[in-house]
């Protein structure tokens, strides 16, 4: 097989601690089963502000274009707060990365295992067996980015501001591909959440999902739910979901709520797959932890590198194909952290191990 190759963009604060630890983690899985990676490092972020002016500098975006993937730490920090917003890291790399690749769909595996249950805010009898759930995640439309979006003074002197929220059917209909080909790959059951009662785009959206999935996908178990009792549901029983798929506001906000029910940002992972394939044919994407840069626990060798490995093994799932390799990654997690070996963001004052003794665990059940 030929290299897999990919950019890396490892960010700010843990960014690069926890990077370094994914990727040694990905090259033992690699060696283990003869695949070589080739894998190239760029700035992203106020690394990218500092060395090159730019929180997206022109030469990571050429080098991410020649590769088949991202693999993606996280940017911003104290650091370059004061900056203008426009200016940020995370608007001014990630925002710009996900129109130009065009990532229009957000995966992110809400996972608890049972033996993590107490770090959920949900009481641990409700989730006996923890909590195993997907939310997919339609990126680049809908209310961030539709036209009109502006403040302007009134005859009346009074002013006002306008976001608009747009969908296009053809939008629709590629985001229910990606939640079809998820929920088909776990419990067959896909719920769309849409707020149809109130607003004319989730009056389209429902009827597109219903009418794709007829003709695609008649076999899954598809139900519909208003964004308002999804949020209520996900608290009162986050298991009666298994693949949830919404609109870009909706989703960013019940994606977090799904982030807080399952415990530490340390163990969450995402992938946003673009419109456009890789030389494999397969979908280019982007891979990311949850999390952001955690600079209060930054340059300690703290931080939980897992939701970084877990990242790197959804890169290698839906960007290269590699299931068996992704599952063995995933594996090796669990069977690391439900062993015992645990970084303090998980332990429950009990004993921690730092970012890299946690990483040597992985690669340890890895065989
Ligand atoms: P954060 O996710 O960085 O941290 C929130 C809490 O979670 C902290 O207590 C942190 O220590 C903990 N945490 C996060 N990841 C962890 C890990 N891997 N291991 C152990 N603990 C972990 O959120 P924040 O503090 O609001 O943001 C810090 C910076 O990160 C900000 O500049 C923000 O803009 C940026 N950010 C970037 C991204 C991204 O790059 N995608 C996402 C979110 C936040």
């Amino acid at each position: 097989m030929a290299p897999l190759k990919f950019a890396v963009l490892a960010g700010d604060y843990i960014g690069p601690e926890v990077m370094a630890e994914a990727l040694r983690v990905l090259e033992h899985a690699a060696s283990q089963e003869g695949l070589t990676l080739e894998h190239t490092a760029a700035d992203v972020g106020g690394a990218g502000i500092d060395k090159h002016g730019k929180a997206l500098p022109d030469a990571t975006v050429a080098l991410c274009e020649r590769s088949d993937a991202i693999l993606f730490g996280s940017v911003g920090g104290p650091k370059w707060e004061k900056l203008p917003p426009k200016d940020q890291p995370e608007r001014a790399a990630l925002l710009p990365l996900r129109k130009h690749f065009t990532l229009f769909a957000n995966i992110r595996p809400g996972l608890l295992y049972r033996e993590l249950a107490d770090a959920s805010p949900i009481k641990s009898d409700r989730i006996p067996d923890g909590i195993d759930i997907v939310c997919i995640r339609e990126l680049t439309g809908g209310l961030y980015f539709g036209k009109p979006k502006e403040t302007t003074t009134l005859p009346d002197g009074d002013i006002q501001a306008v976001d608009t929220m747009v969908y296009r059917k053809s939008e629709i209909e590629r985001i229910t591909a990606t939640a079809i080909a998820a929920a088909r790959s776990r419990r067959r059951k896909l719920c769309s959440v849409d707020k149809a009662n109130v607003l004319e785009t989730s009056v389209l959206w429902r009827k597109t999902v219903i009418d794709y999935v007829a003709r695609h996908a008649p076999e899954l178990e598809l139900t519909h739910m208003y964004v308002d009792n999804a949020a209520m549901q996900l608290v009162r029983n986050p298991n009666q979901f298994d693949v949830f798929v919404t609109e870009n506001m909706f989703g960013d906000i019940l994606s977090d709520e799904m982030a807080v029910i399952c415990g530490s940002l340390g163990m969450l992972s995402s992938a946003s797959l673009g419109a456009g394939k890789n030389s494999r044919g397969l979908p280019f994407g982007l891979y990311e932890p949850a999390g952001g840069t955690a600079p209060d626990i930054a340059g300690k060798g703290l931080a939980n590198p897992c939701a970084q490995v877990l990242s790197s093994a959804l890169m290698l799932r839906y960007s290269f194909g590699l299931e068996k390799t992704a599952a063995r990654i995933e594996a090796a997690v669990k069977r690391a952290v439900t062993g015992g070996v645990r970084t303090a963001d998980i332990a429950f004052g009990g004993k921690s191990v730092g970012t890299k003794a946690m990483a040597d665990a992985i690669i340890a059940q890895l065989g």
